[in-house]
């Protein structure tokens, strides 16, 4: 998979100082390594990328109270758990959920991270270092959010912050860890959580301070025809004019969900390029809608793909949401409309477009990044399956990475995770978790108690 789409049967890929150095087929001879990584019998793709996540929602994964309501009360049952998140709570669910998502295939991946309680700490650079321990090439999104229920938000006071300390925070966060060089592990982007419930002029500010510091912007948006409404009765415009009219309609923008733009709105996304994450569980799982994949890409959207939240999508592999797209576009438009070769495009390079790294990750090419993933094609799921490799792969299943290698290294190997402390992490994260879960059960509030709150509030929220 590169800029041609190329397929290399019986390939090899060379990986010298992280960066993809040689490529060849059967008949060139590979050149001398220090270490070969078998992948007969298996698929070597482009490692996976991972366009929208809040990673730190596998503290709450698949909690009950929260499950069979609308998006409102969703999220207003869960604001109240995610205000107890601190710097230790968000390093070792990043631990786990990059480990997860290494699992799955993933190389890089984005963070949302938008809520940030008071006194909770330096939660970005938390996630960091656990990325680094990993060693997974990560994008944390510094989220943010500024309207409270008292002005007129869904989220609690205890979650929201003040405007000017968000764009310092931002400001700092990049000085400290963005990295623009080719090939960079950590790359910020700022991302206030959606356009209803952050200000426009936070808005409007952040779009402006991340064209000073040339770094990208994301956001929700057009998740929910609720969206629609409020937009309309706040602004007195759609959410993608409004989107527009605070100056984020630009190719630095990549947005999570878009399952509602008209058709025109979709040609504007095209022409300004700004990408989109398509997050096809959680929008199956919380009933939002099918996002217009092919209209976006047909339109010149670059599409990416996400798992979204460990709350709303509680699985977090890139592979099972490739299958999704794959299956989701084909019920849209028919069997011909989306074939595995589209959702490995999506998942990879499509990612690459979100994240403004075409040519740079989601692609075996020389001077890409040394980010891959062998597969496997064997066993019991595979059977029978020989005529075509890529089809096989997405069709069967269920399937883990084999291998998972980023700028050269391993961090899954034979599908088990290399570092070593793995158990210790998943015995804190299922600590931490019972906290925060113990505490808001005994606290007597159930999601059932807020729901009728959430159905009265105009205000959305975001996965
Ligand atoms: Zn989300």
């Amino acid at each position: 998979m590169d800029a041609d789409r190329r397929e290399i049967r019986g390939g090899w890929v060379a990986v010298t100082d992280g960066l993809v150095s040689a490529l060849g087929g059967p008949g060139d001879p590979p050149p001398p390594a220090v270490r070969v990584l078998p992948a007969s019998g298996g698929l070597v793709t482009p490692g996976l990328v991972n366009t929208h996540h809040h990673i730190y929602q596998n503290l709450t994964r698949a909690y009950a109270p929260a499950l069979g309501g609308t998006l409102f009360t969703w999220l207003s049952t869960l604001y109240p758990l995610w205000s107890r998140l601190d710097e230790e709570a968000v390093h070792v669910s990043a631990y786990v959920g990059l480990t997860e998502l290494a699992l799955g295939g993933c190389t890089t991946s984005t963070d949302h991270l938008y809520v940030h309680p008071r006194g909770g700490g330096d939660l970005i650079s938390a996630e960091i270092a656990a990325a680094r321990e990993l060693g997974m090439r990560f994008h944390p999104t510094r989220g943010s959010m500024s309207r409270s229920v008292k002005d007129g938000g869904l989220p609690p006071d205890s979650v929201v912050q003040d405007e000017d300390e968000i764009l310092a925070e931002s400001e700092r966060l990049v000085a400290r860890h963005h990295d623009p060089s080719h090939g960079a592990m950590v790359r910020l982007a700022l991302a206030p959580c959606s356009p209803f419930s952050v200000s426009p002029r936070l808005m409007r500010a952040t779009a402006e301070l991340a064209e000073c510091l040339d770094v990208r912007l994301h956001t929700h948006l057009a998740e929910d025809p609720q969206e629609d409404e409020y937009c309309l009765a706040t602004f007195g415009r759609r959410p993608i004019d409004q989107f527009a009219e605070v100056g984020w309609g630009s190719d630095r923008a990549w947005v999570a969900h878009c399952i509602c733009p008209d058709p025109e709105e979709v040609t504007r996304l095209g022409t300004w390029g700004t990408g989109v994450a398509h997050c096809p569980s959680s929008n199956m799982i919380l009933g939002g809608g099918l996002a217009p994949v092919a209209e976006l890409r047909a339109a010149g959207v670059p599409v990416g793909l996400g798992c979204d939240g460990s709350s709303s999508a509680d699985a977090a592999s890139l592979w099972l949401e490739a299958r999704t797209a794959m299956l989701l576009g084909r019920l849209r438009h028919g069997s011909a409309a989306m074939s595995a070769r589209d959702a490995l495009e999506i998942a990879t390079r499509g990612g690459a477009g979100c994240l403004g790294r075409v040519g740079e990750i989601g692609e075996l090419s020389v001077g890409a990044v040394g980010d891959l993933v062998v597969w496997p094609l064997d066993g019991v799921a595979f059977a029978g399956a020989l005529s075509d490799p890529i089809d096989a792969w997405l069709r069967c299943g269920p399937v883990a990475a084999r291998h998972t290698v980023v700028a050269g290294k391993l961090l899954v190997e034979d599908g088990v995770p290399v570092h070593p402390g793995l158990s210790e992490m998943l015995v804190r994260h299922r600590q931490l978790a019972a906290g925060i879960q113990r505490a808001f059960d005994d606290a007597g509030i159930t999601g059932a108690g807020i729901s009728a709150t959430a159905r009265t509030d105009p205000a959305g929220g975001p996965r």
